[in-house]
């Protein structure tokens, strides 16, 4: 019922065209902010719609989910989260314009990214394939515990998990609209090219 995954990496290294998009190809990944431990990447993608990419570490890549309203900081908001195709690590840097006609074509922003850890015994991995993760993220914006549910093939839900962090009444994705890596607004990185 789920998709098989592990061949994600090639289907998007056939969809890319490296010699157009300013997109990093390399495997080696380890930036300055990245700290210890697995990070985690959210980025806001100017595309056909906008939407959020929520990205995190796991085996080596970036667990990727399509969250077209953004996540939220209130336990009571469930997101949809779509989940699409793993992406290189390297990608976790990348803020700039797509040509529209390229696969994941339009402006991207890096709206939030940091590490995160795993509360559970069980390897995030097997978490995934089980349809149902839990992280504690430690980002700019966002922080404490977040699950995710899955509720068909590519569906799952995104929850902010009721702990500390948790607050009904911040809207980060309207009120903090801005780039975590330059400070650019969306407009910003598209006059930029
Ligand atoms: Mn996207």
């Amino acid at each position: 019922m789920m998709a098989d995954h592990d061949d994600a990496l090639d289907s998007y290294n056939e969809k890319r065209d490296f010699g157009k998009t300013g997109e990093p190809a390399a495997e080696d990944f380890d930036p300055e902010w990245s700290g210890e431990g697995p990070i985690f990447v959210i980025h806001k993608h100017d595309a056909s719609n906008l939407h959020y990419d929520f990205r995190f570490e796991v085996d080596g890549v970036l667990a990727s989910f399509v969250v077209p309203k953004g996540p939220s900081t209130d336990p009571g908001e469930k997101r949809l989260a779509l989940r699409t195709e793993d992406h290189p690590m390297a990608y976790a840097d990348f803020e700039g314009t797509i040509p529209e006609d390229e696969y994941g074509g339009g402006t991207v922003m890096v709206w939030d990214r940091g590490t995160y850890t795993n509360p559970k015994d069980a390897p995030v991995t097997d978490q995934l394939d089980d349809g149902h993760v839990t992280i504690q993220l430690d980002g700019e914006k966002l922080s404490g515990g977040y699950a995710l549910t899955q509720t068909g093939d590519e569906r799952w839900l995104l929850v902010k998990m009721d702990d500390d962090e948790a607050d009904a009444r911040r809207n980060p994705v309207s009120t903090e609209p801005d780039s975590v890596k330059t400070g650019r607004s969306l407009e910003d990185i598209a006059d930029d090219g």
